[in-house]
């Protein structure tokens, strides 16, 4: 996500260019520029920023939407396939959710009244508009047409797929809710790629595009539906075997092989916890130094987890250092747990074959 520009700044939301979105206008510029001279590459320049002010206004109204409910959206990044507002989560309140989705298209809408009020166009003539001789006014008109049209397809990752997982939550739980809206997502799909297939490529793509994201968006909502009435002591490996930061990686190893274990926390002689050992850092070790290194040196940090802490933050952020492991310990810093990657994959794969299941632990 480096390869963005920010351009500003509203309400605490950066406003970011990723660097194709650059590319595109300047390929854009040229190719008219080549065609019909300067005065053609400046008009569609211009016309392309026109849409893309559309489209940032669009994610402002969920953004603002968003705002009304306490979410907030740190960044909203424009490339040449669209805006994507990076709000920090999504509302749980199915109400909401559907008043955050809907809030994009209708700025669209307000939009497509503002340019019909003003340049004076009926729907009459909207139909007779032909495209390429249009203004640039129409143009624009056509344009947040067909953005309200495509964002209210009922479809992840469209608005109208949200849409549709709020209404249906306000009838059935969430979990069942998401799953049924990711299954239709998945119908349309199918159904745009085999239009693509007789009539547009472009088509095809979509199809696949919204495919995975409905898979994606399904197993991402299964993960937050079932971490958030979830602790990290929910779903922690507790009482894990600890090792001495003096202690050699010879002792390590011996560890390692006698237990399923993976990743060893690491404490001092007074029993703090200084850092977590993991079997590649051991590997690497047996294989470029010695088995008598002490596991203080080859250790990495850690950032002990709270058993009361939320389960879905936590593992966002142990998984957002790329961490696949992470030391628990209670108030006075004692370990009395290991929270791991592989612990909450398997939960995953119980909630997925019975959504709701009690992981509670007391
Ligand atoms: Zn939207």
């Amino acid at each position: 996500m480096n390869w963005a520009l920010t351009i500003g700044r509203i309400a605490g939301t950066r406003i970011r260019l990723h660097i194709t979105f650059l590319l595109f206008l300047a390929w854009i510029g040229i190719a008219d520029y080549l065609a019909g001279g300067p005065a053609a590459a400046i008009e569609s320049i211009v016309f392309i920023l026109l849409v893309f002010l559309c489209v940032t206004l669009h994610e402002f109204g969920h953004i603002a939407m968003g705002r009304r409910f306490g979410v907030n959206t740190p960044q909203v990044i424009l490339s040449p396939i669209g805006g994507i507002a990076a709000m920090e989560r999504m509302p749980e309140k199915p109400r909401q959710e559907l008043l955050v989705a809907i809030a994009g298209p209708l700025v669209n809408v307000a939009i497509a009244l503002v340019l019909m009020a003003v340049f004076g166009l009926g729907l009459r003539q909207i139909a007779s508009i032909d495209f390429d001789n249009a203004t640039l006014a129409e143009r624009l008109l056509i344009v947040n047409l067909v953005l309200i049209a495509f964002n209210l397809v009922p479809a992840f990752p469209m608005d109208g797929g949200r849409v549709l997982r709020a209404m249906l939550a306000m009838n059935m739980g969430a979990a069942r809710a998401t799953v049924l809206a990711a299954r239709i997502g998945q119908g349309f799909a199918m159904v745009f790629f085999v239009l693509g297939l007789l009539w547009n490529p472009m088509l095809m793509v979509v199809g696949v595009f919204i495919y995975f994201a409905a898979g994606a968006e399904e197993q991402q909502a299964a993960f937050t539906g079932f971490a958030a009435r979830l602790t990290v002591g929910d779903a922690m490996e507790p009482s894990p075997v600890v090792l001495q930061a003096v202690q050699p990686v010879s002792t390590a190893i011996d560890a390692l092989l006698a237990s399923p274990q993976k990743e060893f926390p690491v404490l001092d002689a007074a029993s703090h916890i200084v850092g977590l050992l993991d079997r590649d850092q051991m590997i690497l070790c047996l294989r470029d130094r010695d088995a008598g290194v002490p596991v203080g040196e080859v250790m990495r940090d850690c950032e002990p987890l709270l058993p009361g802490e939320p389960l879905g933050e936590a593992y966002s952020r142990m998984r957002g250092r790329g961490a696949n492991a992470e030391v628990v310990a209670d108030g006075a810093g004692r370990v009395i747990g290991l929270l791991t990657a592989e612990n909450v994959a398997e939960m995953m794969m119980v909630e997925s074959a019975r959504p709701g299941w009690r992981f509670r632990r007391n």
